[in-house]
């Protein structure tokens, strides 16, 4: 006898406004034989508010692991399962990554229902490059490993793109400052697609003068890319760089740098940090 296997449909869910739910999503959603949620009460006022009665399961990022094999096995023995998660696309810094890594590992079908997300909300609407984005999640919540994690960005070139919360915006905003400088073009996008919908934007000086400070809700922070990195004096900086430190250790490199370019010793400590200079080969 063949056996027919089940299909995952990964499905995403509106950022906030329900109206932004595709006819596919409401389709699928209609017709899985079950949904498997991040949060099933979350989700069931989702499918209340559409109509949609069919059974959910709970997944996240607590069970994903344990319940592995059941999935597997339920969408092997036929079972067609849709995977959502509290809002917009799940995986996007959202369970479900073991999930579909098992199920394309045990070939089932693995089927995409897009939607929203916000990253690509705010970034359609941000006025940044978009032709090179850098999706960055959500940064670290301590602020020694925050500053650390911000230096390794600070000369990437793509629009950088970073999830956080309302209540850290500020210090990550200021942390931000510190790490690509307070004239870095940022914008603030909150609550996108609800009813407080604000998006600020400007310097990254300019962009926290205007931020509420308490700020509430949803925010998706997006920071211009560095567009020095390839000035002439930034070259100039790099290739000193990389030049002393295949000779000598990190701090007596910088030190020599410093004082060769008349540059801040700071400046150039996080630049080796952040490009993660290598020995130049002979
Ligand atoms: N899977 C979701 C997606 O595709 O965008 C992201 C889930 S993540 C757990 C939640 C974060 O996404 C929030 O903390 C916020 O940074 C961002 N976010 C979600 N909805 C948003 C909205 N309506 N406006 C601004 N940011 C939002």
């Amino acid at each position: 006898m063949i056996q027919h296997t089940g299909t995952l449909y990964v499905v995403a869910t509106p950022i906030g406004n329900l109206d932004d739910i595709s006819a596919r999503a409401l389709q699928t959603l209609r017709t899985v034989d079950v949904i498997a949620a991040e949060d099933t009460r979350h989700t069931g006022r989702l499918l209340h508010h559409f109509g949609i009665q069919q059974p959910m399961l709970a997944v996240h990022e607590h069970n994903e692991q344990a319940i592995l094999q059941q999935f597997v096995d339920r969408l092997t023995h036929g079972t067609q399962i849709a995977l959502v998660s509290d809002a917009g696309t799940p995986l996007i810094s959202d369970p479900g990554f073991p999930i579909v890594r098992a199920c394309r590992a045990a070939g089932i079908p693995v089927v995409p229902i897009p939607g929203p997300s916000a990253l690509i909300t705010a970034l359609s609407v941000a006025g940044l490059p978009t032709d090179a984005f850098y999706f960055a999640g959500f940064p670290p919540r301590k602020q020694t490993a925050r500053r650390a994690w911000l230096a390794t960005h600070s000369t990437l070139t793509a629009t950088l793109i970073y999830y956080e919360s309302a209540h850290r915006v500020l210090t990550c905003l200021h942390d931000m400052c510190e790490q690509f400088g307070a004239d870095r073009q940022a914008v603030c996008a909150r609550e996108l697609t609800k009813r407080y919908e604000t998006i600020v934007q400007g310097s990254l000086a300019q962009v926290i003068q205007q931020m509420d400070p308490q700020p509430k809700g949803e925010i998706v922070l997006l920071i211009a890319g560095n567009d020095t990195v390839y000035s002439a004096e930034h070259m100039e900086l790099d290739h000193c760089l990389r030049t002393l430190m295949a000779e000598l250790p990190l701090k007596q490199a910088v030190g020599l740098a410093a004082k060769l370019l008349k540059q801040p010793k700071n400046k150039l400590y996080q630049h080796a940090l952040a490009v993660n200079i290598e020995p130049v080969r002979p």
